[in-house]
């Protein structure tokens, strides 16, 4: 007979069967556990069920895969023999835990039960053993508890209630306590915890029509089974959906021995971070509550102690406890976050993984990893006399223990938007925070904010108006949601995922926003809330944190992040190590300004057609629609010469400020209806000819002479200049000038003009030719020399397709990846939100991995970009090659640009850093994989070359993978042939 499948790993005693890189096998916990077990640190033993236990359960409909519960068995006996006591025994019981554990972190899924194994003669045993019979009675009461609701789903409130009825009836008297002084649970005594116990026994018998389990196995098999079903329950898959994970099998179950914190003063339990979490200083981290089981924590009972007031009350067990931070970090070479609980003295460890940080935090803990131990040598000595730290761990803490590069790919875009929004004040006590949670939502829009809670838009706006910071707390939000929402600091929902209706609006707004918070249910009429077993109130305070999801009761203080040394050094970097130049898309001389902060290192898109709206100088627009009315050429050059000095001078504002760095300026681009009003409003059509000094008629013949019916394939772009070259030609005069001035005032200029949506070689000639005409009338005008390059966007599919004739004539190409997209998917950007969200949801139609329009379509556009790189490229070896759309700013398709072996990225000011590490991330990641080398479909000699850098990161791979490099060519070589 075979033997059945292993589905179950043992840890325990320095030696485990699993290891900290089996997270898809035993979990996050599970995977954590075997490793610190393995590097010789203090865990209880126990054993892993692994997620494909979870996944065979849950296709069997709920049965036990063959061979679970002989497994099961076997590690409990094993338990039994390491601890010497029997499980659930009558003297001195063995109890455990039952822990769920994915290999990603997951709201919604069954949380832990404690004290597995007491029953109504166990619980005398442990009376016995602890001389503490309060003690054992209260964790037989909380395990009823937790078994009872967590496990079968008993409401909490049953048992609640029947806890304050003893509190009421039995406690107060006793006490003789005046009414509406609170009774805390500690203040109940060892005879009403017993009569309490009998209470919960009655309602688990009356819920679930049997008797609570003595049998403490088979308390074992239901608890595990209840981690088993909470995969499939409806919170969890949702969770699932929203945040789409996919590819996971289900969750593992850890069953622990119990170790107890709550066995009098020497006891304890405590939750702490390697280094300081807000700040990432290389601090010990954390609180502990002395006397107490690790869900009083959460209960928020008592005021915890910070960790350095441990180090005065019990300086060994401090001792020890840094030894295991030093352990820690030096094996899992980052901030961990763990937890421990104290025993008579004795420490042990319950979890670990990666603590989570602030923005600010990232970089600091990355550079600090990367430049500098953790500890003194001294301090490690120390540590190494008193036996509590290996010296091999000794040595490495007080050494930088990750690479620049490793810090570099540790830092996430996400730390980097965050970086810039309000966060929750890093002086709230953790265990403060942890009490005051409410509950958790999806992060949609990073940024905490505080508030008061109003339940629908108009009130909203009404407490605004009373100066008010409000919270808009809905189902979900809707267009007319819109006003309330933009008046709000924050935006909750109980709905939607990261791509809803808030999500979306939020983001636009930058504005701290949780959405799909399924645990929030909304009373509108009554306007109350519910959440976490609280019930809020309008006008009542919540904080969010829309950095995590997290959701507090009333106002916690708030703090404005800085950009820190840190940040700097790291991007700093970055710069060294990116290949790829990093420009921005900036109009204006104020973005150009905030481009330069943010490390641009030149424009790459610079919107003429933005400058025409700028409201405080109406001249503009008004010469601009002078302009577009005219019939007569001359008319229009008469309007042309009025726009030239306020084109001329924005130019020169923004050559100013980027002093030396090159500037890409695209000719007029949008269709001329653009700058007109919308023919049935009667309002600004009056407002216009009355500023035009023309009738209202006039007006409305030329907007109907430039109607189109599509108008995104119309009249626009470089056919703008076709058919009137004389707008082109003002703003070739603009530039020019605009660079002679600044050249002359020894600000140096490198324009760059761009033709936008250009289709053919011979438009492009035309144009460029017009240009150059003007260009260099102009410098001989003003007898000057300013060297200029004039290119073309590629944003049409049949641009990329003849790319090698367009760089005949152009001197650069930048990919307009917006347009190109739309256009090579027939895809129009702005009405593709009633379809596209199907398409790429891998849960409904999944048709693209990812968004097109946020990451480039490496296949389709992806293949028309490196068509137009690799035959642009070889018609001119030094054309310059970049890109300006969205794209520019997302790190999945900057590593497309890194293989293409672009020039640069453009993207938005405030993605520039963003940009500037995704380049470098590229860079390191390129030279762990093998460089790819481009090839033309059609032409072999149509091959760019290498870059530098390229080069240099093909040398610095190991020999051993050159080897396998070539062996693999010659592979693809011979299967080719
Ligand atoms: P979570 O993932 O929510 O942190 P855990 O499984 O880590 O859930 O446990 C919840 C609480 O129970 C923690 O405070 C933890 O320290 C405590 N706990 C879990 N297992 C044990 C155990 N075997 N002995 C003592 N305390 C435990
Ligand atoms: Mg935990
Ligand atoms: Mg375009």
């Amino acid at each position: 007979m075979a033997t059945a499948r292993r589905w179950v790993y043992h840890f325990g005693g320095g030696k485990a069967d699993g290891k900290g890189s089996e997270k898809a096998l035993l979990g996050g916990k599970g995977a954590g556990l075997a490793e610190m077990t393995r590097i010789g640190l203090p865990v209880p033993h126990g054993f892993t069920i692994t997620t494909d236990a979870c996944a065979q359960y849950n296709q069997r409909s709920g049965k036990w895969p063959t061979g679970l519960e002989k497994q099961v068995r076997e590690m409990v006996g094993k338990l039994e023999h390491a601890s010497k006591k029997s499980f659930g025994g009558p003297n001195d019981p063995l109890l455990v835990s039952v822990r769920s554990g994915a290999a990603r972190s997951m709201p919604g899924m069954m949380e832990t039960i404690l004290n597995l194994g007491l029953n109504d003669k166990s619980v005398e045993g442990l009376a016995e053993v602890s001389s503490n019979r309060r003690f054992a009675l209260d964790a037989y009461r909380r395990l009823i508890m937790m078994y009872g609701s967590i496990g079968q789903g008993i409401d909490r409130e049953h048992f609640d209630s029947a806890f304050d009825e003893v509190k009421q009836t039995r406690t107060r008297p006793r006490l003789g306590r005046v009414n509406g002084k609170r009774i805390l649970d500690t203040d109940v005594n060892a005879e009403e915890l017993d009569y309490l116990v009998g209470e919960f026994k009655r309602i688990y018998r009356v819920h679930c029509g049997e008797e609570f389990p003595q049998n403490p196995f088979d308390q074992l098999k239901g608890a595990i089974s209840a981690v088993f079903d909470s995969w499939m329950a409806e919170k969890a898959a949702t969770y699932r959906r929203i945040e789409r994970i996919t590819g996971l099998k289900g969750t593992a179950v850890n069953v622990c021995w119990m170790v107890f914190g709550n066995m009098g003063d020497d006891s304890g339990t405590g939750v702490c971070f390697t280094r300081d979490p807000s700040t990432g200083e290389p601090v010990y981290y954390g609180d502990v509550l002395i006397n107490a089981q690790g869900e009083d924590v959460v209960a928020g009972i008592r005021t915890p102690m910070k960790l350095d007031e441990l180090k005065t009350r019990m300086p060994e067990v401090y001792d020890q406890l840094e030894a295991v931070r030093v352990i820690l970090e030096v094996h899992y070479k980052d901030m961990q976050d763990l937890e421990f609980t104290l025993e008579r003295g004795k420490l042990y460890i319950l979890q670990c993984r990666v603590g989570k940080r602030s923005p600010a935090a990232a970089f600091k803990i990355a550079v600090d990893q990367a430049t500098k131990g953790l500890i003194s040598s001294a301090a490690a000595r120390q540590l190494v006399k008193k036996k509590y730290l290996p010296k091999k761990y000794a040595t490495a803490a007080t050494k930088a223990i990750i690479t620049k590069d490793q810090a570099i790919q540790r830092i996430r875009d996400v730390d980097i938007e965050r970086l810039f929004y309000p966060i929750i004040d890093r002086h709230v006590p953790l265990m403060e925070l942890e009490s005051r949670m409410l509950g958790e939502g999806i992060s949609a829009v990073p940024g905490a904010a505080c508030g008061v809670v109003a339940f629908s838009a108009e009130m909203a706006e009404a407490r605004a108006d009373e100066g008010a910071k409000v919270i808009l707390v809905r189902k979900e939000t809707s267009p007319e949601d819109v006003g309330g929402m933009h008046i709000a600091v924050g935006i909750l929902t109980a709905t939607g995922g990261k791509t809803s209706h808030a999500a979306v609006v939020a983001r636009g707004w930058g504005k701290c926003c949780i959405v799909g918070c399924d645990a929030l249910d909304i009373d509108y009429n009554a306007k109350r809330m519910t959440l976490g077993e609280k019930l809020i109130r309008e006008g009542d305070s919540i904080t969010l944190d829309g950095g995590t999801g997290e959701i507090f009761e009333g106002e916690i203080p708030l703090d404005r992040p800085t950009t820190s040394p840190e940040y700097k050094t790291l991007l700093n970097w970055c710069d060294k190590r990116r290949r790829l130049g990093v420009r921005a898309n900036a109009d204006t001389p104020a973005d150009a300004k905030k481009a330069l902060e943010m490390g641009a290192e030149g424009i790459g898109l610079c919107r003429t057609e933005h400058m025409f709206f700028d409201s405080s100088q109406p001249e503009r627009i008004r010469a601009m629609r002078e302009m577009i009315i005219a019939q007569l050429e001359d008319k229009r050059r008469r309007a042309l010469d009025k726009l030239l000095p306020y084109q001329r001078d924005d130019f020169e504002g923004i050559f100013e400020v980027m002093d030396g760095r090159p500037v890409t300026i695209r000719l007029l681009d949008p269709p001329l209806h653009e700058f007109l009003p919308k023919r049935n409003n009667k309002e600004a059509l009056q407002e216009v000819a009355e500023d035009l000094n023309i009738t209202v008629e006039q007006i409305v013949r030329r907007i109907e002479q430039l109607e189109e019916n599509n108008p995104m394939l119309g009249h626009r772009g470089c056919r703008i200049a076709i058919t009137y070259p004389e707008i082109l030609e003002m703003q070739v005069r603009a530039i020019i000038e605009a660079a002679i001035n600044c050249k002359e005032r020894g600000i140096k200029v490198l324009p760059e003009i761009m033709i936008p949506l250009s289709i053919s070689w011979t438009e492009l000639m035309i144009l460029v030719g017009r240009v150059r005409t003007v260009a260099d009338a102009v410098l001989k005008e003003r007898n000057s020399k300013v060297k200029y390059l004039v290119g073309t966007m590629i944003e049409t599919p049949r641009a990329a397709l003849v790319a090698g004739r367009m760089a005949e004539v152009a001197e650069f190409f930048s990919f307009g990846t917006n347009d190109l997209t739309q256009l090579t998917m027939a895809l129009s950007r702005d009405d593709a939100g009633r379809f596209l969200p199907d398409y790429v949801d891998p849960h409904r139609a999944n048709i693209f991995p990812v968004h097109p329009f946020q990451s480039i379509d490496v296949k389709g556009v992806g293949k028309l970009v490196r068509m137009a790189c690799v035959d642009g490229r070889a018609t001119r070896k030094n054309l310059k090659l970049g890109i300006c759309g969205e794209h520019g700013g997302d790190p999945a398709s900057i590593v497309f640009c890194e293989e293409l072996g672009l020039n640069y990225v453009s993207c938005s000011p405030y993605r520039v850093p963003i940009a500037r590490l995704a380049a470098a991330q590229a860079v390191i990641s390129a030279t762990r994989v093998a460089p790819r080398v481009l090839k033309s479909n059609s032409k072999p000699r149509s091959v760019v070359r290498p870059t530098k850098a390229r080069a240099k990161a093909a040398k610095k791979t190991t020999r051993k993978t050159a080897v396998r490099k070539s062996s693999k060519r010659k592979k693809t070589k011979r299967a080719r042939a």
